[in-house]
């Protein structure tokens, strides 16, 4: 388990070194460009985080945060800010300690997002993980999990295909309707079959586009009210998929969303060789809804758990044997 954990935060730190050495010049330049704590060091730091995509919402909270504490603690060296700073960031991203309960089950997973940000290969990875037997148990803590994938993308018969080799790879079932057919009725059928065989969670993929926004908004909208109508008792988990290396688009797409389902988590995809690994912080912060998965790859195992302080890490620890400091 600590042998897959720490390949994970390899790759993970692997995957954001190009938004680490952003931030981590940028940092240089204000923490030893000023020499004393004031206005203009603030507006310095303020604009590098708005600039690194850690967004305006983000950036205003932290930087309030932070004029506090230094103030409080009669901070006046500029250098010393750069740990309250961090830490700052890190109290941002806590995640809630009943944001997995869905794991548990029985759930309906809903999971949205446009075209291309990576829904199929999450709903993939995820349904792999959840059903994990044997050794995976332990890695993914799941015990063997009975899931059930409904395809409800019937606008393109490609993301039915591709979403049927995962199922086949996760060893799990799946409910799929006719090409063009209604995603509302797969939804359906899903949730009836998710009862009936007492599945514990319910991964319904969804499409990215229609024929135009609106109508896409409305079967969303429709396929949310099906769930809630057709299995009240169980665990609703609606999350947005959104493209790190997107930036603040993917904020765009994630309000657009919520105003169709109560999102309740974000899964951040290909946060892998991205300079735009800010939008971690600023997707929730400003729309105060947990990062809960990120994705570094295309493989199984390059979706996990969001884990604030691995990513804080990642982000802002400089290694000695890290980068071009491995030559010294
Ligand atoms: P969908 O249209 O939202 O269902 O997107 P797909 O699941 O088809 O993914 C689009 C592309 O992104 C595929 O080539 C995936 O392999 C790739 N992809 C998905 N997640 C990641 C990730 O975390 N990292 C990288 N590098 N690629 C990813």
């Amino acid at each position: 388990m600590a042998e897959e954990k720490l390949g994970f935060f390899a790759r993970l730190k692997a995957g954001l070194a190009k938004t680490r050495q952003h931030l981590s010049s940028d940092f240089d330049r204000t923490f030893l460009g000023h020499d004393r704590v004031d206005d203009d060091f603030y507006d310095e730091l303020e604009e590098v985080l708005i600039m690194d995509d850690i967004g305006i919402h983000a950036t205003d909270e932290i930087m309030e945060n932070l004029r506090r504490k230094v103030k409080e603690k009669h901070i006046r060296i500029p250098s010393e800010v750069r740990e309250l700073l961090v830490e700052n960031i890190r109290e941002q991203m806590h995640v809630d300690e009943h944001a997995y309960d869905f794991e548990k089950g029985p759930s309906v997973v809903l999971v949205v997002g446009v075209n291309g940000v990576g829904k199929t290969t999450s709903i993939g990875k995820l349904a792999a993980q959840f059903k994990a037997i044997g050794k995976l148990a332990s890695v993914y803590r799941s015990e063997g999990k009975k899931v059930l994938i409904a395809a409800a993308d019937t606008f393109r018969a490609a993301a039915t295909e591709q979403l049927e080799e995962w199922a086949k790879r996760a060893g799990v079932d799946m409910i799929s309707g006719t090409e063009g057919g209604d995603p509302g009725s797969v939804i359906y059928d899903a949730v009836s079959a998710a009862k009936a065989r007492r599945t514990d969670i319910l991964l319904c993929d969804t499409a990215g586009r229609l024929h135009n926004k609106k109508n896409l908004m409305e079967e969303l909208a429709k396929i949310d009210r099906i769930i809630t109508r057709e299995y009240p008792g169980c665990i609703r988990e609606n999350l947005v998929v959104l493209d790190a290396a997107t930036g603040q688009n993917a904020l765009a797409q994630a309000r657009e969303f919520s105003g169709v389902t109560n999102l309740t988590g974000i899964i951040l995809t290909k946060m892998d060789g991205t300079a735009k690994g800010g939008i971690a912080i600023a997707v929730q912060s400003e729309l105060k809804i947990p990062v809960k998965f990120i994705g570094i790859g295309e493989q199984v195992e390059d979706l996990q758990r969001f884990d604030p302080d691995a990513f804080i890490d990642a982000l802002f620890t400089q290694e000695p044997k890290d980068e071009e400091s491995a030559e010294n």
